[in-house]
């Protein structure tokens, strides 16, 4: 079982969010466990704050290190545990990345809010800073819940066959080609023939090709990648 905790001061957001569909079965099954952990419970603060103003001046309010600390100290046990801090300020988290985290046995999220959390928390805490994407959300919830979702879909068995994530965006350096379903004709158009000819090669063959016209179009950066792969392989 691949177990994911969530330290957050909102964990009624994650956990809300996690339980349903895909993971909500594979949490059924046991195949893995979230945790949401709420930092607030363990401020020694007698009013139960967590934040404070930052050093050095500038607006907003930073989380504290004595709570997050504490609370990631309860919930790792002092064992090495692989702890993402998500953050802007980190790398950017694509699909090979939640393959490297999917080998974890445990991995602990961070949340930040406000302006974020004091650094020493961060240095004495985190393994890794991740972060979703170019642009600034209020908290780590999300972010967490993005790569949760990413990783725990990766861990054997949480797909079922119908689910397959082998042919997927991203698998092989190209985004997905179009998929079609029932009825073959819908408002006028219809799905494209060699879909219906039942001749699996040539369906593989136009699936690869919409992939390279997919990717050139909406990700040119990604098909340039791909093309010196594919030349570098052509070579040897
Ligand atoms: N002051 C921080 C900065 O400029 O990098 C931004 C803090 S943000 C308002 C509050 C929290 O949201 C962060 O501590 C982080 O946990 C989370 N967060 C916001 N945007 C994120 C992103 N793109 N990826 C991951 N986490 C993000």
């Amino acid at each position: 079982m691949m177990k994911f905790h969530i330290l957050t001061l909102f964990p009624e957001m994650v956990e809300q969010g996690l339980n349903t569909s895909i993971l909500g079965r594979a949490i059924e099954n046991g195949l893995i466990s979230i945790e949401a952990v709420n930092i607030r419970d363990y401020t020694e603060n007698k009013h139960g704050r967590v934040d404070d103003y930052t050093y050095g001046g500038g607006a907003g309010m930073l989380m504290q290190a004595q709570p997050v600390y504490d609370c990631h100290r309860a919930v790792s046990g002092g064992r090495n545990v692989r702890t993402i801090y998500v953050t802007p300020a980190g790398r950017v988290f694509n699909q090979g990345l939640a393959q490297e985290l999917s080998m974890e046995e445990e991995l602990i999220f961070l949340c930040g809010h406000y302006e974020g959390i004091d650094e020493r928390a961060l240095e004495a805490v985190a393994t890794d800073r991740i972060s979703i994407g170019d642009y600034v959300l209020t908290g780590g919830e999300l972010p967490a819940m993005v790569m949760v979702d990413a990783v725990a879909r990766l861990v054997p068995g949480v797909l079922g066959n119908d689910e397959s994530a082998s042919y997927e965006s991203f698998s092989d350096g190209l985004l997905e080609y179009p998929q079609y379903s029932r009825p073959a004709l819908w408002m006028d158009k219809p799905v494209p023939k060699i879909l219906l000819s039942g001749d699996h090669k040539r369906v593989e063959e136009w699936r690869h090709e919409q992939a390279i016209e997919v990717t050139k179009r909406y990700r040119p950066e990604l098909y340039e990648k791909y093309s010196e792969k594919i030349n570098e392989i052509k070579k040897h």
